[in-house]
């Protein structure tokens, strides 16, 4: 797995095919970058399209899930891994807040990273503590259950990135103090590692709320390989500047 930092754009349920001039210039940006590696995870309906569009590819394009059967089956609106990566996606996040809300458990999400990792798929696997739970000291006993249920020893470790979103913050402004961050992060790192034998700790972003002012604060986290960053990932502007100010 390389060092570079990791930018990663979340679409969400957002763009057309208009939307392409976001992409270009994002990857007109990210020329020759020996420092970090770009990723946008785009509706379904657009990776083909953008793939083909872009000459020159500086960037790296995901999904932002898949249905857990291995290639097709009677699942009426739903799109595997396989399919995914026939239309040119590279990474796939799973097990983000929004997809858990609407009834993703830890066993499907582990169903999910299987049949993406038979797909060879890179996969940003999402964890993150609900506000209640936060609330009730509860972060790191709810993040070791998600690591625990959904990744086993045996996958191919080197495919798995973690972030790490609080779902609280997640599109509400609202971001953890730089110290409880790094403690988290450093838990997690920890217990992967100590969970799963391997030599190297994982790769650890941070989501919720990254924007192109609290990123300079952000920065200052060692511990953190990168940022999933969602609606400041829809306007080239915010997210080039986000690049820039890490930088800074
Ligand atoms: C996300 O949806 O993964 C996310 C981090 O969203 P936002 O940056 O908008 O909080």
């Amino acid at each position: 797995m390389t060092n570079k930092k990791y930018f990663i754009g979340n679409w969400k349920m957002f763009g057309d095919f208009n939307s392409f001039k976001i992409i270009k210039k994002i990857n007109q940006f990210c020329t020759n970058s020996k420092k970090y590696k770009v990723v946008l995870c785009v509706p379904n309906t657009l990776i083909h399209f953008f793939n083909k569009k872009l000459k020159f590819k500086n960037i790296y394009l995901g999904a932002q899930n898949c249905h857990h059967a291995d290639t097709y089956g009677a699942y009426t609106g739903s799109v595997s891994a396989y399919m995914l990566k026939k239309t040119g996606a590279e990474y796939i996040i799973l097990g983000h807040s929004e997809n858990r809300q609407s009834g993703d458990t830890n066993s499907i999400i582990k169903k999910k990273i299987e049949s993406s990792l038979k797909q060879k798929l890179n996969i940003i696997f999402c964890i993150g503590e609900n506000l209640a739970e936060r609330r009730n000291k509860k972060t790191l006993i709810v993040l070791r259950k998600q690591i625990k249920y959904c990744i086993e020893k045996k996958y191919n470790l080197n495919k798995i990135i973690i972030a790490y979103e609080p779902v609280w913050s997640i599109g509400t402004n609202k971001i953890l103090k730089n110290k409880e961050l790094e403690k988290i992060i450093r838990f997690i790192k920890k217990e992967y590692r100590d969970k799963f034998k391997t030599k190297s700790f994982p790769k650890v972003l941070y989501g919720g709320s990254v924007n192109q002012k609290n990123i300079s604060q952000l920065s200052l986290v060692r511990e953190l390989d990168g940022f999933l960053i969602g609606g400041a990932s829809q306007s080239s502007k915010k997210f080039i500047d986000i690049i820039k100010n890490y930088y800074k």
